[in-house]
């Protein structure tokens, strides 16, 4: 409590009596829910919190790959801001992640006929090459389709290369899926080592790295990416000449099962301290840059937003929970051990939502809800709108690590971002904190603490009515 005789010991009679007047008055014509969101949006903006917080956590930590000594500062890092910020509540909650890696060298060259090197990086989760590397005749694709088109056996000995590009939108239906499975599916017909066109939008010489995973009684092969312009001249190539050979070293360790953690962070409700609003960001990165657009920006959107809120002079009326997921990159392996974990409480859970698509703006606002027609939807679109968000039509899952929620019913909304130049960037070096622009993630940081507060405040219920 703060003692006004001590602060204000000059503090005259009348001064005092103006100052009881004052609060008097403020209760009076006290904010409603709407008025003070749309308070805490015009902070998020003023003060550029998220943009700050963005920028401490890639320059103060950097990289953050799942399971790394890194990451491990990432969440102490959390932890003490949370703290800082006066949370009631900080913790972390540790869960094994089978599959520790970590980067070595890298390195691929055409050997023959035009000798020349090619930027490539390791797909995340690859096996190494001998230390000498792997040279061989490659087996070029042009879409994932051909290759799997291939009988068994019919690429013994080859490296397959798969040039398919990824458009704008395709990252989850064709991008991915190529990444994951492509290097078993070259395996089991044969292929020594595989290599993909990067899944990125962007023309610059810079691949694009990213999970990948091996289907148990196939082969493990080498796999990494290419750099699109490094893609495409194997393209040009391989329609000139009959016969390409690629040698490739990639040096990555196996470090079997570690430990990554979710950093969970609270400001109790006042009223219904039971029920709980979630907002997610992943606190893991790709170790090639320093993960500012994935996932810092959310990190500086989630722990702005929850800032703004803990900062009123009341706390809000339901507990606004934030969860900071590791191992997101490997699997979403903190967001499924989060549904797990806390299985008996998802009940409680009024609505999440997530911020893992870079810096925004934020421009729809989709839900994902038993029961659309919940009058105060209608609030928090009306609240949005002014910021440059328009009601959606599509069916939201909430994000990557909310996705485990969403898949056992509860509640969420996409706060859907700008993504054209995301996949520019996305998974490689060029991720780092000067491509965050402070109008887009303030924004952003806008969007979210005005849902935040009034998921917390207006007490609507978004799960099926029985
Ligand atoms: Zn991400």
């Amino acid at each position: 409590m703060r003692n006004f005789a001590n602060r204000f010991p000059s503090l005259s009679f009348l001064s005092i009596t103006a100052a009881i007047l004052l609060v008097a008055f403020q209760s009076a014509v006290a904010a409603s829910p709407e008025e003070t969101a749309a308070k805490l949006a015009q902070q998020a903006i003023d003060t550029s919190l998220a943009l700050e917080i963005t920028t401490d956590l890639t320059t103060e930590i950097g990289p953050r790959l799942y399971g790394s000594a890194s990451e491990k500062r990432a969440v102490q890092w959390a932890m003490k801001r949370f703290e800082r910020y006066g949370f009631d509540k900080v913790w972390s909650e540790p869960f094994p992640v089978e599959r520790g890696w970590e980067r070595g060298l890298e390195t691929a060259a055409i050997t023959s006929p035009a000798p020349q090197n090619l930027v490539i990086t390791a797909l995340g989760g690859s096996v190494a090459t001998p230390l000498e590397g792997i040279e061989a005749e490659i087996a070029l694709f042009k879409t994932i389709a051909d290759l799997l088109a291939q009988p068994e056996g019919s690429l013994t000995g080859k490296i397959a290369v798969v040039t398919q590009p990824m458009g704008i939108g395709e990252y989850g239906k064709t991008a991915g899926p190529i990444r994951s499975a492509g290097p078993s599916e070259a395996a089991s017909r044969g292929a020594v080592a595989f290599l993909m066109r990067s899944a990125g939008t962007d023309n610059d010489r810079m691949a694009h790295t990213g999970g990948t995973s091996y289907r148990s009684g196939v082969p493990r092969i080498p796999a990494a990416a290419l750099s699109v312009p490094d893609a495409q001249q194997l393209d040009r190539l391989s329609e000139r000449a009959d016969s390409i050979r690629i040698k490739i070293v990639l040096t990555p360790r196996d470090l079997g099962t570690v430990t990554s953690q979710n950093v969970i962070a609270e400001i109790t409700g006042s009223e219904k301290p039971e029920e709980i609003v979630l907002l997610g960001a992943h606190i893991d990165s790709w170790d090639l840059g320093t993960g500012a657009i994935d996932d810092g920006a959310g990190v500086g959107i989630v722990m702005a937003a929850s800032k703004l809120i803990r900062d009123l002079p009341q706390r809000p009326k339901r507990t606004l929970r934030v969860v900071l997921f590791g191992a997101e990159e490997i699997g979403i392996v903190g967001g499924r051990f989060y549904a797990e974990s806390h299985k008996a409480e998802l009940p409680n859970h009024i609505i999440a939502a997530e911020a893992d698509a870079g810096q925004g703006p934020v421009h729809t606002f989709n839900i994902g809800v038993g029961n659309p027609l919940e009058p105060t939807l209608s609030t928090i679109r009306d609240a949005l709108k002014p910021l440059g968000v328009q009601a959606g039509r599509a069916k939201s899952r909430g994000g990557p690590d909310i996705g485990p929620l969403s898949e056992v019913d509860v509640p969420v909304v996409g706060l859907d971002m700008f993504t054209e130049d995301y996949f520019d960037l996305h998974h490689t070096a060029n991720d780092t904190i000067d491509k965050i622009k402070p109008e887009r993630i303030n924004q952003s940081a806008a969007v979210y603490v005005a849902f935040a507060y009034l998921a917390t405040e207006l007490g609507g219920y978004y799960r099926a009515q029985p």
